[in-house]
């Protein structure tokens, strides 16, 4: 990029952040999740370091978003109040303490720092003077700000007076100035915006929201009927020495009579503050305000001062935000993927961005009909979703950002790797590659075959695949069991410990129950449920590959598109040739022997991972005894198998739906019998 491909990125970017500030800064009714805005003040950021000479005053790298609105009277800060610069992972806090201890050389290795929880809130500023609250102003663009005095004094958790105790008598003279986060608690918010609602009034995106909108209300009543919490955070005195570290201000601010949230502690090395991050990780949602994340500071006032301001943030704190599900990137390309089953799915290159802890390069946009709907461009700068284990979706591009440079995609017309020309099926929404033979399908279907729900032969990974393709030494999955280990070790990729490991793996799975036979074979639709299904009905291959549509269709869960393609699978020469290969190559699946067993109706989910078996190993434990193994908390779910700490949204479920939630000892119990 040049720099003034550069400075013209930076001014969209720039126009496009003033807009959602003023969304929701002054209109407190924001249009993007924050996670989108900060996923933008991240490429800006990037850009203006890479080119520092494109940094403009105005950026809102420099200034604080909001503006003191003129319905009040305009105030101006006697020392400027700043925002945080917000870091995203542990790498980046250990390079913030490298960082800071370059410009500072009492700064040790293992910095005493205080660590708060980030509140979701808005920023105020109380200054008392005398003892006495004499002004309440919010942080505006952190220069000026907004006289709220008489909307914060209803506030309960704001003292009138500062509290007189025996270590804060020097408090009762000259000027205090206490800044704080104005907050509202989840259920009051969700309580009161309900309340909004019945009443046809203008509800609010978050709690952070209602509560501004309710600080800028202009009767004093509203504010007082509606529950709002002030939450300390920082005391400015003419003398510094009277509070040395962030730690001592904290306390001071309790004796003053202010709330400061207990949770805050001072940590001593870094290995400390990446477990502080992990714990509080899930248990942050079970705090009665929201939070995004961490607030890091050297706990050194002195310290802390000297380090000085960049732009609008200080140096010596930082705000860590937890992984988000959703962020910004660009679109550098999109390609068609062919899979196993012939589907060609489009599929966006993106410059890798971090989304929900990992780093994404790839996102799928399902199929031409998404793409147009949704007009994903090469170029655009879009919003990526990663939820746990989800695939990455594109889920809109923000076409303010557009340059004119973008180009649309065009669904090409044959395969893009045997060139046959792509099908579509009436009703259906994706494009297929008809061409059994077409190289990528054959080797989606060995990946599929080897890979763990299926056969799980280790060592058939996407490259050995390719390898052993390439070279012809498979043609299909069966060809896999013909494999020797003389013609495996000519093979560069294999030496004769990796050679002998591949073919002791092979061996080891000639014998696969039915239902994971059934699921490696790749027949369109059938997942590992429906293999489970099918391998219990119909207990052996023969009764199985014999089956009508309608005896198939006859089984519990498995419908007439099911029943067709197992049906027609088998009905395929190739099909049953590629069986008898099987078979002739000593492949045997175990017929299944008994049907039900005790965990028989019993419906078993687990979450987060167990000390004594992989989640598979559970999977198959539960569903050899007769009972299902399912990926997410339902109304029929007997059990929650809790690994580790149950997050939020299944525990409600659980709750919800009256599942009994079960320790990793319940549920070895349980397989025992
Ligand atoms: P910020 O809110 O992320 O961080 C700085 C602020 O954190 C401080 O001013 C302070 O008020 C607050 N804070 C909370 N707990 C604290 C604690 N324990 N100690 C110290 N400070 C604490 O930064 P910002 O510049 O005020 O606001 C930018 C944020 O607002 C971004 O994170 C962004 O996501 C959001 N935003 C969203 C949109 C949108 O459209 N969704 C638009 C603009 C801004």
């Amino acid at each position: 990029m040049t720099a003034k491909e550069a400075y013209s990125r930076a001014e969209k970017l720039r126009q496009q952040l003033q807009q959602l500030s003023y969304e929701y800064y002054v209109l407190d009714q924001p249009s993007v999740d924050d996670a989108i805005y900060d996923g933008l003040m991240t490429e800006l950021k990037r850009l203006e370091h890479d080119f520092p000479e494109i940094i403009t005053p105005d950026s809102p790298t420099q200034r604080v978003g909001g503006v003191a609105l003129s319905k009040f009277e305009k105030i101006e800060h006697q020392s400027r109040m700043l925002s945080l610069d917000d870091v995203f992972s542990k790498e980046e806090v250990e390079a913030w303490v490298q960082r800071i201890r370059k410009m500072n050389a009492a700064i040790s290795e293992h910095p005493e720092l205080f660590v708060d929880i980030k509140m979701d809130g808005l920023a105020c500023s109380l200054v008392y003077e005398d003892g006495k609250l004499a002004r309440a102003v919010t942080r505006g663009d952190g220069f000026v700000g907004e006289d709220v005095t008489t909307n914060v004094r209803t506030i309960a958790s704001v003292p009138l007076k500062l509290r007189l105790h025996e270590d804060t008598t020097s408090f009762m003279q000259g000027r205090t100035e206490i800044r704080g986060e104005i907050v509202m608690h989840k259920e009051d918010f969700a309580a009161l915006n309900k309340q909004l609602e019945d009443t046809g009034k203008k509800t609010y995106a978050n709690p952070r929201n209602l509560a501004a909108g309710t600080i800028r209300q202009l009767d004093p009543r509203i504010v007082a009927e509606r529950k709002l919490y002030f939450r300390a955070y920082d005391i400015l005195r003419a003398s510094s020495e009277e509070l040395p570290t962030n730690e001592s201000a904290y306390k001071t601010m309790r004796s003053l009579g202010f709330l400061v949230n207990s949770e805050a502690t001072v940590l001593h090395s870094l290995k400390e503050v990446h477990a502080h991050i992990d714990q509080w990780q899930d248990k942050r949602h079970e705090l009665p305000f929201n939070t995004d994340g961490l607030v890091i500071k050297i706990n050194d006032r002195a310290v802390f001062r000297a380090l000085g301001v960049v732009g609008k943030n200080p140096r010596g704190a930082i705000a860590f935000k937890y992984p988000a599900e959703q962020t910004t990137t660009r679109v550098r390309d999109i390609f068609v993927n062919i899979g196993r089953t012939g589907a060609a799915t489009p599929v966006a290159i993106l410059e890798p961005v971090v989304v929900a802890g990992s780093t994404v390069q790839m996102a799928t946009l399902h199929n031409e009909d998404e793409v147009r709907r949704k007009d994903i461009r090469v170029g655009d700068t879009v919003i990526v979703r990663k939820a746990g284990d989800i695939i990455p979706e594109v889920v809109e591009a923000l076409t303010d950002l557009r340059d004119g440079k973008e180009e649309p995609f065009v669904m090409p017309t044959h395969c893009p790797v045997c060139e046959t020309a792509l099908v579509r099926v009436e009703g259906e929404a994706a494009w297929r590659c008809p061409n059994e033979q077409c190289p990528t399908r054959v080797a989606r279907r060995l990946e599929h075959f080897a890979s763990r729900a299926a056969m799980n032969i280790e060592g058939l990974g996407e490259r050995n695949v390719e390898v052993l393709l390439n070279c012809g030494l498979v043609q299909d999955i069966a060809d896999v069991f013909a494999l020797k280990k003389e013609d495996v070790l000519k093979l560069d990729r294999f030496a004769e410990t990796s050679a002998n490991k591949l073919i002791e793996a092979i061996r080891a799975k000639e014998t696969p129950t039915l239902a994971r036979f059934v699921y490696a074979l790749g027949i369109r639709h059938v997942g590992t449920q429906t293999a489970i299904d099918l391998a219990n009905q119909f207990r052996n291959l023969d009764s199985l590959k014999n089956a009508t549509i309608e005896e198939l269709n006859a089984v519990e869960g498995i419908g007439r598109v099911v029943a067709e393609s197992v049906a027609a699978w088998f009905a395929e020469p190739t099909n049953q040739q590629l069986l008898d290969k099987f078979e002739a190559y000593g492949v045997k699946p175990q017929p299944v022997e008994q049907v039900g067993g005790p965990l028989s109706g019993i419906n078993v989910v687990v979450t987060g991972s167990l000390g004594s078996m992989s989640r598979e190993q559970a999977a198959e434990k539960i569903r050899s005894l007769g009972g299902t193994f399912q990926s997410s908390v339902g109304k029929d779910t007997t059990y929650l198998v809790a690994g580790g700490k149950v997050g939020a949204s299944k525990l409600a479920k659980a709750e919800k739906y009256g599942t009994k939630i079960i320790d990793e000892q319940e549920l070895l119990k349980l397989l025992e019998g």
